[in-house]
Parts: C-alpha cells; structure tokens; sequence
C-alpha cells in the first residue's frame, strides 16, 4: 500500500498541516469513522448467545472515545479507580463497567462495592481482601488458562510466566475462600494477552477457561479477555485481523459447551487495541536531518514521552512524511532512522527504516498510535503532552483534549 493515510482519506480532506497550525506539534488525530466501525465490528464476535463486548480503557480513555464508545452500545473495563471514576463521568451505569484490578488496597474494591460495580479477583490473596472489605459481595475471578499469547513477553499476561490471575490449580482454595466469607464468584473472566494476530491461542485458552467454567455451578458470565491485533505492517500490505474466521472458529467451541453446562451464561470479551489503535495517528514536525558514522538521523518532536511503544516494546509503526500538506510518495526509499526530542539513545521510532527522503520542516505521521499512545504518554524532560483532535464523521476537526502547559506541569509543587 503506497499510502494508508490517502487510501481512507484520514483527514476527511482537512490539510494536516493546517491542523499542526492550529493545534500545534506534535498532535494526536482520531478518526471518528474508523473508531466507530472497530467498535461496532467487536461487538459482533459472538452473536448466537448473549455476548457484550467490553472495551478496554487503558488503550485510550480519552473522554470523547469512552463517550463514542458509550453510544456505540460497548461495555467497559477498568483496572484502577481513576478509570472508575472517569466512565462513570463519562455516563457509564455501572451494570455496563467491569472492574479488573490487581495488586490493590481494599479502598478500591470498597469503590467499586459502594458503586455497585463488578469487580475481577487476580489472586487468591486479593479474594480474601476483597471478601474482608465487602462481605456477601459477588464478584468474579480471573483465571490463567494456562496458555498466554503477545508481540512481546512484556505484554504476555498468561501461561506459566505471569504475575497474573488464579492458576486452574487453585480454583477449590477460591470457592473455600468464597464461602468463608460468604461471597458468591458469579463470573470468571481471562485475558491472555495483547497483539495475536492468529486466533490459535485464543481459542485454546477459550477451551480451557470453558473447562474451568463446568467446576462452578451458576456462572452469569464468562469474559475471553481481550488481546485481538491489528495490522501494524499497513504499509507492507499485512492483512486484518480475521474476526469472521475467528467468529466461526469460535462458535462451535460455545455450542459444545453451552450443550453440556445447560445453558449460556453471558458471554463478554475485553478488546482495547483492536478498538482504538487504528483510529489514531501522530502528526509531528521534523526538526533535524543529519548523518552520524553513515546513518541518516531524521530529527522530530514525537518522542518517547509522546509515543512509549516503540521503546518500551521495541514495537514496530508504520510512518508516513507529509510535506506541504501532501503525502510524499514511496516510490523512491531509502534508509533513515527517525528519532525524537527526549534526551535518551532509546528515543527512536523507527530503527534504519526504508523511508522517503525526509527534509526539515517535514511531518511525521506515525501510523497506528490510537491505542497505547497517549494513554502511556509522559511529561518526561518536562516536555507538555500532546494535544488530541477528533476528524468527526462530518469531516469536522474538533479538540478533543487540549495540550498540557508548563503551568499543569507545576500544578502539583507546594
Ligand atoms: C489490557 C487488557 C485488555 C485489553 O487488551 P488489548 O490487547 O488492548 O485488547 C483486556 N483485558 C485486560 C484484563 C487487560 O489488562
């Protein structure tokens, strides 16, 4: 694919290099057509029983998505009170929000409680401090399948290397626990990890949580987890995730189950990457070029602090150059290495890349950065995170969050 960004029209015919006019570089830009139609596609996974898919907000919870996403008919899932806090601004009710912690204080799980919320144990230890704190509570656990599945071993979180979830050896000591303090576990829930782009491993660990379901007698729900990829490799023509194989791969495993437990608890999924991550893109200036011990070094304001991903997960992001408002064609590459602003050696973007030629004064617009982008992003070297825009469904650009300034920076010293 020569362009992605042409190829969907992302800016809906605005000129990007008005947009960094006017709300400044470096800049997130979502695309409201893209987000809606991931959403509504993660909502039809499963269809023959009842089924909701919860989006994960920690890939990007910008109050302008979760509210898209709240009328989009998702459900959420949370992993800290602030995320609590933040969809029930948003208008969430609570039967629509899902609370998965681990490694909490029991006032969180009082927060919930007190908000009528659900809540996900991740550990044996956290069921009886959540059993002490909220007596007679129902709540879930979460449950290692046994298999984990990732783009890195950092974001692996089953399997037998993994600070998380309640191993299926443990799950008697969980009733044993349930019934001390007379709490009722009536939901079970996984997430094995993040970026698959085959549904092997989901499916074994569906199996698997299926199995585990059958030693529990009144489950309301069963949660798959999330972790479904994206093309990252737009440019290289890698294709989609296919979610209509994975819907009919998946349904007869459902059948089997459902004919044998007697009926079909709800069943949910917690998909954030596959929901956002496309929707969103970076648009930064290009600020340096020069040449060090034979590599060219393109110099931008899209630093770690702005875009963790590819430092932290060595992750690979398609990137386009735009100059005077049009996308440079790749019919002629060559190599560069494009960097940003942070003063560290592991501020890099994209490593020895077949780029066009880029010139100062260039954009950069880093591709894929929807889900993981600014909800991992930093103040880091006292550099103001970016602002975020929203190309509405009527080709609007519309602010979404403004940028932060060196006063919210200092907002916090006495
Ligand atoms: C992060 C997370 C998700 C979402 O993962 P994606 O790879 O973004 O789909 C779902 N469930 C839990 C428990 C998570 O921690």
């Amino acid at each position: 694919m020569n362009s992605y960004i042409k190829k969907v029209d992302f800016f809906k015919g605005n000129d990007p290099e008005k947009i960094v006019e006017e709300y400044g570089s470096p800049l997130y830009v979502y695309n409201e057509d893209i987000l809606r139609a991931h959403m509504r596609a993660v909502e039809s996974v499963i269809t023959k029983y009842p089924y909701t898919a919860n989006y994960s907000i920690k890939a990007n919870s910008n109050l302008e998505i979760l509210k898209i996403a709240l009328e989009e008919g998702l459900n959420c899932d949370a992993m800290s009170v602030g995320e609590l806090k933040l969809l029930l601004m948003a208008g969430f009710p609570k039967e629509r929000i899902f609370f998965v912690p681990n490694n909490v204080d029991e006032s969180e799980f009082k927060f919930a409680y007190g908000q009528g919320i659900m809540t996900s144990l991740d550990s044996l230890s956290q069921l009886e401090s959540f059993g002490k704190a909220c007596p007679k509570a129902r709540c879930a656990i979460r449950v290692n399948p046994g298999v984990g599945a990732g783009h890195h071993k950092k974001v692996v979180t089953a399997g037998k290397n993994t600070k998380f979830a309640i191993s299926m050896d443990d799950i008697d000591e969980a009733l044993e626990i349930a019934k001390k303090y007379n709490i009722s576990i009536v939901g079970i829930n996984q997430h094995i990890g993040s970026l698959f782009m085959t549904p092997e491993p989901y499916l074994d660990a569906v199996t698997n949580l299926l199995k585990v379901a059958e030693r529990f007698e009144n489950l309301e729900f069963i949660d798959f987890g999330g972790g479904y990829g994206i093309p990252y490799h737009k440019l290289d023509d890698e294709a989609e995730y296919d979610m209509a194989s994975f819907k009919k791969r998946l349904e007869p495993i459902l059948d089997d189950f459902v004919n044998r437990y007697g009926k079909a608890p709800l069943f949910k999924s917690e998909p954030g990457r596959y929901c956002v991550a496309e929707s969103g893109v970076i648009l930064g200036r290009v600020h340096a070029t020069k040449d060090n011990a034979g590599v060219k070094y393109a110099g931008t304001d899209i630093g770690m602090n702005v875009l963790v991903r590819p430092s932290m997960y060595d992750s690979w992001h398609d990137i386009e150059i735009i100059r005077n408002g049009k996308v440079v064609s790749r019919s002629k590459l060559e190599e560069v290495t494009v960097t940003g602003n942070i003063c560290e050696s592991g501020d890099i973007i994209a490593s020895k890349r077949m780029l066009p030629e880029i010139r100062k004064g260039d954009l950069a617009c880093v591709l894929d950065a929807g889900a993981y982008g600014y909800s991992m992003a930093s103040s880091y070297n006292c550099r103001p995170r970016p602002a975020e825009v929203m190309i509405t469904s009527g080709g609007r650009v519309k602010l979404i969050r403004r940028r932060e300034i060196f006063e919210d920076l200092v907002s916090m010293f006495i």
